[in-house]
């Protein structure tokens, strides 16, 4: 069985670092002293358990258990198997959850040095996104500028449950430098683990902590409109991953309707949220979440009322599905073909000027 994803652009897939020692190479030596002493093994997030089933397919998982360790190993499979042309790395390892600023900072920086030089260097198919330590919005500046100038560095990477509601006025320095730099602002599921992850308290199962991601991409997607972001910075690009995509339909009917009754109190939302998110966001496919029958997917992806808004995704390693085939059965197929390549260009500026040479079927 052949993957329909010829030609694609995967907008997100996971390199798994695979031992915390793998970062000290781009660490200064007091940080390695400093895990040496205290005996720190793993900075791994419990968003992500490394031996959940969701974590990684059991076949793509190596004789350690790990997937993902090498960029070799995403060729193989997202390159070979689905037949992508180009690949946006999202490492989701928990440098974000660090309480230590000046630890969160080392460990960011050394993060991304080591997808740059172990992952970028490797396979001139794959992308990266800069991860930032949003524990300190200064660092978190630096650090899209340290990087902005490689251009294989093609998104701002922050995680869906913050601190703080991401719309507030101290992160806006971040999303100057994204504008400046034409960098989207990727928005991954996972929690930096400052809150439960559910708005009634801290669940009992992990099944409840990944269903409750769509809460929080819902409460960042009000709060980035309502706080202004894309009044003050209106070539903002915001892209939610591993977001699913059927909730976002009914949140929205729901959001413009009380911002009808409610706009006085912000009054530079000037449209229904409903067109700022048409025009500011897009969605990852995987996992996408509507009923496996064809006719049902057809009219889940109707509901967006947008053919621009979904870009293609496997989630490599995540099993977000079986077979060989990330795109769902029901996609018309002419937004096929937009998801696949279409989209991802004209979401990620930095590769309208680095497109695939592969066709799409
Ligand atoms: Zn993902």
């Amino acid at each position: 069985m052949t993957s329909s994803g010829a030609g694609s652009i995967d907008c997100d897939v996971h390199p798994t670092v695979p031992d915390l020692r793998a970062l000290f190479p781009y660490l200064d030596e007091v940080w390695r002293e400093s895990i040496e002493q205290r005996g720190i093994l793993s900075f791994e997030s419990a968003s992500y358990p490394p031996n959940a089933p969701i974590t990684a397919r059991p076949e793509w998982r190596g004789a350690n258990g790990q997937a993902a360790t090498s960029a070799a190993d995403i060729g193989r499979h997202v390159f070979d198997r689905f037949k992508s042309s180009l690949a946006i790395c999202n490492c989701l390892y928990g440098v974000q959850l660090v309480l230590n600023e000046d630890m969160a900072i080392a460990f960011t920086r050394a993060l991304n040095d080591w997808i740059a030089k172990e992952w970028l260097d490797r396979d001139e198919r794959l992308r990266a996104s800069i991860v930032v330590p949003m524990q300190n919005v200064e660092a978190a500046v630096a650090e899209i500028e340290r990087l902005a100038p490689d251009r294989r560095f093609v998104q701002i990477l922050v995680l869906a449950m913050q601190e703080v509601p991401l719309g507030r006025r101290q992160f806006w320095p971040i999303y100057a430098a994204a504008e400046r730099h034409k960098l989207p602002l990727g928005i991954h599921a996972g929690s930096s683990y400052r809150h439960p992850v559910t708005a009634l308290g801290w669940p009992s199962y992990y099944v409840e902590d990944y269903a409750a991601q769509a809460q929080g991409f819902q409460s960042q997607v009000a709060s980035l409109i309502s706080e202004g972001v894309f009044a003050k910075f209106p070539a903002l690009k915001v892209v939610l991953m591993e977001s699913g995509v059927t909730w976002l339909p009914g949140f929205l009917w729901r959001f413009s309707k009380y911002w009808r009754g409610l706009r006085t109190e912000v009054p530079w939302v000037d449209r229904p949220p409903e067109e700022i998110v048409r025009e500011h966001f897009r969605l990852t496919l995987q996992p996408f979440d509507a009923p496996a029958k064809p006719d049902l997917v057809e009219r889940a992806v109707a509901h967006l009322r947008s053919e621009d808004m979904l870009l293609y995704s496997s989630d490599f390693p995540h099993w977000q599905f079986d077979g060989n085939d990330p795109v769902p059965a029901g996609i018309p197929e002419g937004l096929r073909r937009k998801i696949l390549v279409e989209n991802p260009i004209a979401t990620y500026d930095r590769l309208k000027t680095d497109r695939p040479q592969e066709g799409v079927r």
